[in-house]
């Protein structure tokens, strides 16, 4: 099978995969993964994250933000150095942003300042946003919608939500980022998955985490994307080649061809 692919959001270049990264990239392609977009975290990583894209050139490609859960007390520092990065060169989106109510909640005004500030950066520099939204999604549906004044687009990636919440997310024009979840035994997601249009979604492993069935519990990486596109293929009940051909294009409408 000749399957044409797009990895959304992948963090191939942490410390996970600096000893097999070539191999772990190599696997990707006989898959027909043709490109990757690495989601920021925070300055730690930044680093390591644009080497692999000037490695990889035209394969790999950077974007740039603070995670919400790299928000601590040193934020400001952080996004200055975020708005350095933006300032000096391209980057394909701002991400990853948002909010993470999970973990902490300590940073929670200082979470939306910043995906509030990250924002406005992304609309000055026309370029999509990638949302991390994890116990917060009315919050970040509600700080996206007070930016959505036409132009603002992007992707809620690694989406778990409810249908409701997906319906929301559609009708401001962004699109579900849907991965490894999709395969597990307990979720709701596939019934979501059914619902929505394939015009909203776009595939993602978020390697190395959320791995699919069947590789769950191990290290996950963008060549499992194959996991992903045949179970909504199958959820959708339309042709692999099919699932994987409107995720793609949608993937390049939001990060250009
Ligand atoms: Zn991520």
């Amino acid at each position: 099978m000749n399957l044409q692919l797009i990895d959304t959001h992948t963090h191939l270049y942490g410390n996970e995969f600096t000893k097999d990264i070539k191999a772990v990239i190599e696997r990707a392609e006989n898959e027909g993964v043709q490109r990757f977009y690495l989601p920021a975290i925070d300055s730690e990583t930044h680093d390591a994250m644009i080497q692999l894209e000037a490695d990889f050139p035209g394969k790999c490609f950077a974007m740039m933000g603070l995670h919400p859960c790299s928000v601590k007390d040193d934020y400001k520092q952080e996004l200055a150095l975020v708005a350095d990065w933006l300032g000096k060169r391209a980057f394909k989106a701002v991400g990853e942003i948002g909010l993470d109510y999970y973990w902490d909640k300590t940073f929670v005004d200082a979470q939306q300042e910043a995906f509030h500030q990250q924002i406005e950066w992304a609309l000055h520099y026309q370029v999509p946003i990638v949302i991390h939204s994890r116990d917060s999604m009315a919050d970040s549906i509600r700080i996206v919608r007070e930016h959505q004044k036409g132009s603002l687009r992007g992707i809620f990636h690694c989406f778990t939500g409810t249908l409701e919440e997906a319906q929301q997310i559609i009708d401001l024009g962004f699109y579900l980022g849907i991965g490894g979840v999709v395969t597990y035994k307990n979720t709701h997601l596939r019934e979501v998955v059914k619902a929505v249009s394939m015009d909203n979604i776009v595939l993602e492993t978020d390697s190395p985490y959320l791995t699919p069935v069947p590789f769950r519990g191990k290290r996950n990486e963008s060549s499992y994307l194959k996991y992903v596109v045949e179970k909504i293929a199958e959820v959708k009940e339309i042709p692999v080649e099919e699932a994987a051909r409107l995720t793609t294009e949608n993937a390049k409408k939001i990060f250009g061809a």
